[in-house]
């Protein structure tokens, strides 16, 4: 079955997520007393995966993920309330440097003009990502937004994928997957039974991932639309 539908990461996909943590930290980090190095900004990012990867598999909170994040990466202990102030700091400034990438609004209304449909599945927060999405000006672009919120169940796990399919209306077999991560929007998705490319922006692989694409321009085409600029 030829896809009719498309189901779009949020973060690394449509908005560069990884853009808007690093100005995030450059803005936050020297509240602390630190420097916002390369290497810190790197660190950032290493050190959240295992805490993200336990929130997902339903382990513990977003909330308690996120205190864990800050415990590792400051090597500072504190009460919830004083970690999650703390975090909040950082979203002040996270969030203010939302932006989308310059290929998302013109691969969404190339597939509309096409008559694909568009959906969003995310692994954030619906708040949060509702937000991103408003404020990035994709909100009235993107289509239906599934969440782990809504889902209760994150990706790669197959059910956030049939959960998200059936609210939508398409059947598995019609959807495609588009992402930036391989492991959760690609092989997550075609173990569910949809079909995936990997949305690979930086050339980073896997090499041997046939259904890859380096811009969201390069998406219509795949669907037979138009490709617009
Ligand atoms: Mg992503």
């Amino acid at each position: 079955m030829k896809p009719r539908a498309v189901l779009l990461d949020l973060d690394g996909t449509l908005v560069d997520h990884d853009g808007a943590a690093a100005a995030g930290l450059r803005g936050w980090l020297p509240a602390l007393g630190l420097v916002a190095t390369d290497e810190a900004i790197a660190r950032w990012a290493a050190v959240q995966e295992p805490h993200l990867a336990a929130w997902r598999d339903g382990r513990i909170t977003f909330a308690e993920q996120r205190r864990r994040r800050l415990r590792d990466y400051l090597g500072a202990d504190g009460a919830d309330a004083e970690l999650d102030e703390l975090f909040a700091g950082y979203v002040t400034h996270y969030e203010s440097a939302w932006r989308a990438f310059d290929d998302a609004a013109g691969a969404l209304a190339a597939l509309a003009a096409a008559g694909v449909a568009t959906a969003v599945l995310t692994n954030g927060t619906r708040g949060q990502q509702l937000r991103k999405l408003s404020r990035t000006g994709l909100a009235d672009r993107a289509g239906p937004v599934f969440t782990v919120d809504d889902l209760g169940a994150a990706k790669p796990h197959a059910a956030a994928f049939h959960r998200a399919c059936e609210r939508w209306g398409h059947p598995p077999a019609a959807v495609l997957s588009v992402g930036d991560n391989h492991a959760l929007d690609v092989l997550g998705a075609r173990a569910a039974g949809l079909s995936a490319v990997h949305l690979d922006r930086y050339g980073r692989g896997p090499a041997d991932e046939p259904h890859r694409i380096a811009s969201l321009r390069d998406l219509p085409p795949l669907l037979g639309a138009a490709r617009l600029t």
